[in-house]
């Protein structure tokens, strides 16, 4: 089963990994009976053949200390009606 990789950030603040790009690459796995592999014949209706993909594989590129996108902004939203509570 052939695996679609993503490329992203691996953000150690709150161990998410944000893809950037998908799919950056696909690694073969080199069956014939795979309807993704490059190995798979063309000509071939087999139903049997695998068509679906395997699970994505998660390619850092880059690391980071802080929280991700999401959850900086979510922290800020909680910390503006927390604010606005107080007044
Ligand atoms: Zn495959
Ligand atoms: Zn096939
Ligand atoms: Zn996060």
């Amino acid at each position: 089963m052939c695996q679609q990789i993503a490329e992203g950030v691996h953000y150690r603040g709150c161990s998410h990994f944000v893809v950037n790009f998908f799919p950056v690459s696909i690694k073969d796995c080199n069956q014939s009976n795979c309807t993704k592999s490059c190995r798979h014949p063309a000509n071939c209706y087999n139903p049997n053949c695998t068509r679906e993909w395997g699970p994505v594989i998660d390619k850092c590129s880059a690391m980071s200390y802080e929280k991700c996108p999401n959850c900086t902004a979510a922290i800020m939203a909680y910390q503006q009606q927390q604010q606005q509570r107080a007044r």
